[in-house]
């Protein structure tokens, strides 16, 4: 596809509802349209309007998008496409505040937009565990925390990187040992090396398999020999940056949607805008209504 470096590019590309609609068909069937009523592969024909099919086998009707999250939507594909081009090219991503001004619609309809995009980028499979050196470190986001009385609404995320690969996060009830250290086991293959800090947590990682090196942060120790943990830190630069910037209040009930979010941008880092637009079309399959959303 060629390349989509700015907002020009993207309307001479997707000038009009049928190009939209023709690109997704593409990129949801190929040249083998399935009924997404039957199953029934390559027995369906496009009636004249170029947007409605109908099948041969089980006589129904359908479009394009049934059976995706554009399903129950009645805004155009247009502004659909738009707002999936901005979402995924944006470094920081972008607000519904923001989305819902240039695409003319309400608050509200952005924020269900965007979290449809962010579904799409949940359900990318994640098939291969993280490998090599390993960075992992726990952060806190949101909330407020008074040591003194016991109080804290924090809401923890853990991270863990490949150096020079793939980051995953995830949000988690607590820090304890309890609940990362089998995030770590169904995350991180076996054997591969990880870095840290000196939390307790961690203690136990050899025993587990894993060859562990150490950093101590509250002695001002960054880096011991290949010991460092700048790749998390750097992840969590770039998504504190995001969350702090533009999403303002994030609850910690969609908080793993946007840790998803997150990943998907860093993982998709060396991809071209054009590319990670073409890789999320690739995921659209899947609806997502208001009650799985709020539920
Ligand atoms: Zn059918």
């Amino acid at each position: 596809m060629q390349e989509l470096t700015n907002l020009i590019d993207f309307y001479s590309k997707f000038s009009d509802e049928q190009t939209c609609r023709d690109y997704l068909e593409k990129m949801r069937w190929g040249d083998n349209i399935i009924c997404p009523h039957c199953g029934v592969i390559d027995n369906s024909y496009k009636f004249k309007d170029g947007r409605l099919f109908k099948c041969g086998a089980c006589r129904k009707q359908f479009t394009v998008r049934v059976g995706t999250i554009f399903e129950d939507s009645k805004l155009p594909l247009q502004k659909w496409f738009l707002a999936v081009y901005l979402a995924t090219s944006l470094k920081k991503g972008i607000s519904s505040i923001q989305l819902s001004k240039y695409l003319g619609i309400t608050q509200k309809t952005a924020w269900f937009m965007l979290h449809r995009i962010r579904h799409a980028v949940n359900s990318t499979g994640f098939d291969k565990p993280l490998d090599g050196e390993v960075e992992i470190d726990e952060t806190y986001i949101g909330g407020t925390r008074k040591l003194a009385q016991k109080y804290d609404n924090k809401s923890i995320v853990f991270g863990m990187v490949e150096r020079g690969g793939r980051a995953k996060m995830k949000h988690v009830k607590s820090s304890g040992a309890r609940v990362l250290l089998p995030e770590i086991r169904s995350t991180v293959k076996p054997a591969s090396t990880i870095y840290s800090d000196e939390w307790g947590a961690y203690k136990t990682l050899p025993k587990l398999g894993y060859p562990h090196g150490t950093v101590k942060h509250h002695q001002l120790e960054f880096k011991r020999g290949n010991a460092h943990t700048n790749t998390v830190e750097g992840l969590w630069s770039h998504f504190k940056r995001g969350i702090d910037g533009i999403y303002i209040h994030i609850s910690s009930k969609h908080l793993q949607k946007y840790c998803s979010e997150y990943e998907y941008r860093y993982n998709t880092r060396d991809m071209t805008d054009g590319e990670r637009f073409n890789d999320w079309f690739a995921n659209v399959h899947g609806r997502l209504s208001y009650k799985e959303l709020l539920g």
